[in-house]
């Protein structure tokens, strides 16, 4: 449903049907006004959002927290302040420093706001250790009780397929210690793990990866010359399952690498690139809010500005357009695994390529440093390999064999 405050934009459909009416931009131009103009000068949270079933009402742009550490209490502050309500971390974001700091942050808060954390439950982890893992979330945060804890970047179904997390999620709602259960995802086998935590009818809300650069109809719509697919045809499907199912539907990732400093030079006044694809991503009725990483003020303000938007603007298209152009080939598509089975020594490629764009596209080393000491099987294998058949098989251009090794260089 179009929110009132929209300014004049197009709804998905509409903008489906244009690209078959008239190409890129001129029919767009005639549908839709400018956004610039319509939005108010001060940030503030403009919608809030029922996740699923769970009957919390969660602000449309809220806080990721996995770049958050200790002396950034008022950077949280500062986004309660203008309305957002719902922040997400994990116990391993910073060490365990982001829970402190949003604990710290929100301290006599706790009745207004939703708190969310993720453990990695791994095939064969034992539920007293989750259970440990949960209570050290707690302490740090300060609090009783999580609003939704999350089976943090599942991307195999064996992880899904442990008995022990659904006795452990069990246990902890019984004792008041979680609210809801989540999986969260942004690797390859993403769609099929999402579906499989559906089926099981066990977790109240859903984490993805989601942009523009993942759907088909903005492929179809604007770069079809290019030779360029989307590469998760099947995640609005799933998006729409959760909903249909009363499952909570929550985005990340939704910059497509965000490489923001490309598009300063092509944005207009409030029009960000940023914005521009919030407000694809929010433009699908499945999707109840996103989360994303908040690191200045100033960054909370523009983001801040596409809340109360449910659908795309005609100025956010080129945008949007220009991005994709610009990075198609260097961004590895979140939740691809086309190269999985290009390497014999059993490199997570796609992980080892998403914790490369911590370090070079969002310039967090630190992140990105902590990021791949998780990885199960890391790129070490790289930097004595000489047949490298993975050299060719990336369907988007990127050289994987000429980014790897350097990756584990830089980052283990
Ligand atoms: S390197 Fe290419 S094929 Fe491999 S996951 Fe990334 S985008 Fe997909
Ligand atoms: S360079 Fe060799 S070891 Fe590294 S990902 Fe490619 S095939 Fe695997």
């Amino acid at each position: 449903m179009k929110n009132p405050q929209d300014p004049p934009t197009i709804g998905r459909r509409e903008f489906i049907r244009s690209g078959t009416l008239a190409g890129l931009g001129v029919g767009l131009a005639a549908l839709a006004g400018p956004v610039s103009a319509a939005i108010p000068p001060a940030p503030q949270v403009r919608r809030y959002t029922p996740l699923g079933r769970t009957g919390m009402k969660i602000s449309d742009i809220s806080f990721g927290a996995d770049r958050l550490s200790p002396g950034q209490e008022d950077l949280v502050r500062h986004a309660f302040d203008v309305g957002i309500n719902y922040f997400d971390t994990a116990e391993n974001y910073r060490d365990g420093e982001s829970e402190t700091t949003l604990g710290n942050a929100l301290r006599g808060k706790r009745d207004k706001v939703f708190l969310t954390s993720k453990t990695l439950a791994w095939p064969d982890t034992g539920k007293d250790t989750m259970m440990q893992a949960l209570e050290g979330s707690l302490r740090r945060f300060q609090t009783d009780y999580i609003d939704v804890y999350f089976n943090h970047a599942v991307n195999d179904v064996a992880r899904l397929k442990n008995p022990e997390w659904y006795e452990f999620t069990e246990e902890a709602k019984k004792q008041g210690k979680i609210r809801f259960t989540g999986m969260s995802g942004h690797a390859g086998h993403l769609t099929e793990c999402l579906d499989y935590a559906l089926d099981s009818g066990k977790f109240d809300a859903i984490l993805c990866a989601y942009n523009f650069g993942q759907d088909p109809h903005f492929y179809q719509r604007f770069l079809g010359s290019f030779d360029m697919v989307a590469r998760q045809p099947d995640l609005p499907r799933v998006i729409q399952k959760a909903t249909q199912r009363g499952v909570g539907v929550v985005v990340m990732k939704t910059l497509m690498g965000a490489r923001l400093n490309d598009m300063r030079p092509y944005e207009r006044d409030h029009a960000t690139f940023a914005q521009a694809a919030f407000r694809w991503v929010l433009s699908n009725p499945n999707v109840n809010g996103l989360i994303v990483s908040m690191t200045s003020r100033e960054s909370i303000d523009e983001y801040v500005g596409a809340s109360g938007f449910t659908s795309v603007a005609a100025e956010d298209l080129p945008l949007l357009e220009r991005y994709a152009r610009i990075n198609g080939t260097s961004y590895c598509k979140h939740a691809c695994d086309a190269c999985e089975s290009a390497c014999p020594a059993g490199v997570g490629i796609s992980d080892v390529m998403r914790t490369r764009m911590y370090a070079v596209d969002y310039r967090d080393l630190r992140m990105a440093r902590d990021e791949y000491a998780m990885i199960a099987r890391n790129a070490e294998a790289c930097l004595t390999c000489t047949a490298k058949p993975c050299a060719n098989v990336c369907p988007h251009g990127l050289k994987i064999d000429a980014l790897t090794a350097p990756a584990h260089r830089l980052l283990s």
